[in-house]
């Protein structure tokens, strides 16, 4: 069995691995060539923590695993430790046996962040010049840093419920070298992409804050109750999606359904859209909203290509097991 620890990720993997082994899994996905397990998420009654299981099965990359882990929200404070962690476990296909153990912490920035930016790759206009942010805590550095490889944007505007928090994306901005304006919400309309990346459960951005022809990654819903944009949005919108079980159970289109603005055949997988079994975006007057609510089978993407990233450079740990 290979190991390859936290510490190591930063040094292996890059934006650019991240991109291709989250956008590969997405089409498998779509193809039916790969599929998640069903989430187990539990408040283990004890510090606080909430703790479970993602895992799936990709036939065409020969991945089937499981991230384990949560948020364990005492440990900073108590311990220095950061609040979310995480391991990916690999297994192989054939045998059974185990393969692999990778940190998950730093993988699962990157994979969130590479989610929005296959999204905006495929549905994104052309010719998309400004990106607004809403959020402005750690995940949003991450996938504004990732969005601005996608498109020759020119300028990043952003809002945050918390302002003091706002350098922290025009830091990415600046290291971009692009120019950075603070906004109020209806101050979005000049984007033509928005990332949200918030821990909300009620929405910020409404429909009258966004111009036909933008492309929105929602990326902060991922539990039940969470809500980042309003639902109107999403009815206005083509839907796109990762997983449209989870969507609509525990994405931001959870919402929109429950107020019967959309239906579950409304909402389609991003996947379809790379395979070309999906037109995505047919005209630029369109608002396309991405549903990114993080799936099992991207952690195991990532974490499979960094193992090969790992033994490439000879830092793979290997222990008899
Ligand atoms: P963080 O704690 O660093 O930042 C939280 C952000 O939410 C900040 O910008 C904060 O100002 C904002 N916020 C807090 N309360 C708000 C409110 N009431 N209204 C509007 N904004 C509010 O967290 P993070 O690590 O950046 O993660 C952000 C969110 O992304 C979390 O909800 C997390 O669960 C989610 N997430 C999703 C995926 C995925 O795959 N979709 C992956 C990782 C994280």
């Amino acid at each position: 069995m290979l190991i390859v620890p936290e510490r190591e990720i930063q040094g292996l993997m890059t934006r650019d691995a991240a991109f291709d082994a989250v956008e590969k899994v997405f089409a498998a996905m779509a193809a039916g060539d790969a599929y998640n397990f069903p989430v187990v998420r539990e408040a283990i009654g004890h510090e606080d923590a909430l703790y479970g299981f993602k895992g799936g099965f990709d036939k065409a990359g020969l991945t089937l695993g499981l991230k384990a882990g949560g948020y364990w929200p005492n440990n900073l404070e108590k311990r220095g430790l950061i609040n979310h962690q995480s391991t990916v476990f690999l297994f192989d296909p054939d045998t059974g046996k185990a393969s692999a153990m990778v940190g998950g912490n730093l993988l699962t920035a990157l994979r969130t962040a590479a989610a929005s930016s296959v999204s905006i790759k495929h549905l994104a206009r052309q010719d998309a010049k400004v990106i607004g942010m809403i959020g402005a805590g750690h995940q949003a550095t991450f996938q504004l840093r990732a969005a601005l490889e996608q498109r020759p944007f020119e300028k990043v505007i952003g809002w945050n419920y918390h302002p003091e928090m706002l350098p922290n994306i025009e830091k990415v901005a600046a290291e971009a070298g692009l120019p950075f304006e603070a906004v109020d919400l209806p101050g979005m309309a000049e984007a033509d992409v928005i990332i949200s990346i918030t821990s909300a459960f009620a929405p910020s951005l409404m429909s009258d804050h966004v111009s036909n022809g933008t492309h929105i990654a929602c990326m902060g819903t991922d539990t039940k109750g969470k809500q980042e944009v309003e639902a109107a949005l999403l009815a206005r919108a083509r839907v796109f999606t990762d997983e449209v079980a989870q969507s609509i159970s525990i994405g931001e289109a959870q919402h929109a359904i429950a107020e019967g603005l959309i239906t579950e055949a409304d909402v389609a997988q991003l996947g379809a859209v790379i395979n070309g079994t999906h037109p995505g975006r047919t005209s630029d007057d369109q608002v396309t909203l991405f549903d990114g609510t993080g799936v099992g089978l991207q952690d195991l993407a990532v974490a499979a290509a960094v193992v090969d990233l790992a033994v490439e450079k000879g830092i793979a740990i290997e222990v008899d097991f």
